[in-house]
């Protein structure tokens, strides 16, 4: 492609529409500046076609026992059928001038656009750049595995069939969350995950639960063996590390995600990206070039690999948009918290045992059952609360199982966010009777072990 004509002026140039992209280019245009926003896909991002809201919205029908069919049109209508109108108006409301095409970086401060193949333009930002091209899966390398025939979440989440027996490849938050779906709609669902137990960053009993409660839900989970071989005949066939096998009619990839990085031309810009792919960046969402954050070069969402989250991803937006009015402050994300929206939710923040040892941190914990406090034993709930904290008493971390911990046990994410005293924790008074009391009763045991 070629292109003699000159480059279109602006403030701002963002790549990605996304949590991160999508709302950067918001809140910038606010401010009144020219603000071009670049999407090759759907504007909005993954977030609300293809990921977090369709997942849940199956999940919360699956939990309501509804039909396929009724579960597939509650999924349809979360996603706005997957049409983006409503996104483009709200960012053409906005002042945001939206393009559509792929985007990459041929200079110090242009970046190209090609669209239908043949066309392209070239816009020369001002002010700044702000890279927010998302993720993708990782896939992984199985001798005969045939790409046309198996699943990511996003095909998954798109398709309307119902597959008779599934093999999920992934024991993280994507591959628990689309293993409860399916078996809760009648699918014959193995789960297999290649590290000893599920949900490996948390800590060990959270993925020992969630297991129990899969299996439980009628998923075959099965920790510590990979697939080996793949062959695709009338069915897939599937050979793993320990020799087994398994056949069926689908394969869903969940090993994770990496940082969509390829063709954006960074290097021109002198970025070197990270350990796990990411684009380097500061608390002020600067890309890192040289150990010196760039002037103007800004990076937001899964691309910087920080906390894969759309909540993370809104608020490296909001920090970008503060930092350009030259009012901004630090993103702080050492308590953005982790869930996992299975039957019996998972909420998790802040450090793990392991994680503050690697932090040189001596932490404690105390774990309540939720039988320990008179709502769980009341309502019959199962699961648990643990509170981690460091030794000098200072909450750094929690996690929690069991039905509506992303709500009941949020109360510990204040105290992990903003380094409060396990007494002062355990000082604060909880509702009887609410799960909520479990996080006072972790505190005060913390308290008067320290
Ligand atoms: C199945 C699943 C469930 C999830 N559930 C949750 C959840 O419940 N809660 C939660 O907080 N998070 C959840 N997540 C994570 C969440 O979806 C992501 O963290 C979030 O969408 C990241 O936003 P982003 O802006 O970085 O990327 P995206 O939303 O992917 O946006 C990036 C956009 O950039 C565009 N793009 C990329 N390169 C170019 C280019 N060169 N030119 C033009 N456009 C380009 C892409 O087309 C894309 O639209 C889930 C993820 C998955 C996979």
């Amino acid at each position: 492609v070629t292109n003699t004509s000159a480059p279109e002026e602006i403030d701002v140039l963002v790549i990605g529409s996304g949590a991160g992209g999508g709302v950067a280019a918001l809140e910038i245009a606010r401010s009144g500046r020219t603000v071009v926003l670049v999407e090759m896909g759907r504007v909005g991002g993954e977030c609300h076609y293809v990921s977090c809201v369709p997942s849940k919205a199956l999940l919360i029908a699956a939990r309501e026992g509804v039909t396929w069919d009724e579960a597939l049109r509650r999924r349809d209508e979360a996603a706005d059928g997957r049409s983006d109108s409503a996104a483009v108006r709200e960012h053409e409301k906005a002042g945001v001038q939206i393009v559509r095409g792929t985007a990459r970086v041929t200079g110090d401060h242009d970046v190209a656009i090609t669209f239908d193949e043949e066309g392209e333009r070239v816009f020369r930002w001002a002010k700044a750049l702000v890279l927010a091209p998302g993720s993708e899966p990782v896939i992984p390398r199985v001798p005969g595995l045939a790409l046309e025939m198996t699943w990511t979440s996003e095909q998954a989440l798109s398709s309307d069939e119902l597959p008779s027996d599934l093999l999920v490849m992934g024991g993280g938050a994507v591959g628990c969350e689309m293993a409860q779906i399916y078996a809760a709609f009648g699918t014959q669902v193995t789960l297999v995950e290649k590290t000893d137990r599920l949900l490996a960053g948390e800590q060990p009993w959270v993925g020992e639960l969630v297991a129990a409660n899969l299996r439980a839900s009628g998923v075959n989970v099965r920790a510590g063996v990979e697939a080996t071989q793949v062959e695709h005949r009338e069915n897939v066939r599937v050979e793993f590390s320990d020799n087994s096998r398994w056949s069926g009619d689908r394969v869903l990839l969940a090993g994770g995600r990496t940082p969509r990085t390829a063709g954006l031309g960074l290097e021109l810009l002198g970025i070197s990206l990270g350990d796990k792919n990411e684009i380097p960046v500061d608390a002020r969402c600067h890309v890192m070039i040289e150990n010196s954050p760039a002037e103007g070069v800004y990076a937001v969402g899964d691309v910087t690999a920080t906390a894969p989250f759309t909540h993370t991803a809104n608020a490296q937006a909001r920090t970008v948009a503060g930092d350009l009015d030259g009012a901004g402050r630090d993103v702080q994300l050492h308590a953005s918290p982790r869930v996992v929206y299975t039957e019996a939710t998972v909420w998790c923040v802040g450090l793990t045992e392991q994680k503050a040892r690697e932090a040189r941190l001596q932490p404690r914990s105390a774990s309540i059952d939720l039988s320990q406090v008179e709502r769980g034993t009341l309502e019959g709930f199962k699961g648990r609360f643990e509170l981690i904290a460091d030794e000098h008493g200072t909450a750094i971390g929690a996690a929690a199982v069991g039905s509506g911990a992303d709500s009941w046990a949020t109360s510990a994410q204040l105290a992990v966010q903003f380094g409060l005293h396990v007494e002062r924790l355990g000082d604060t008074l909880f509702a009887f009777p609410t799960l909520a009391e479990a996080v006072g009763l972790a505190a005060r045991e913390l308290a008067a072990s320290g």
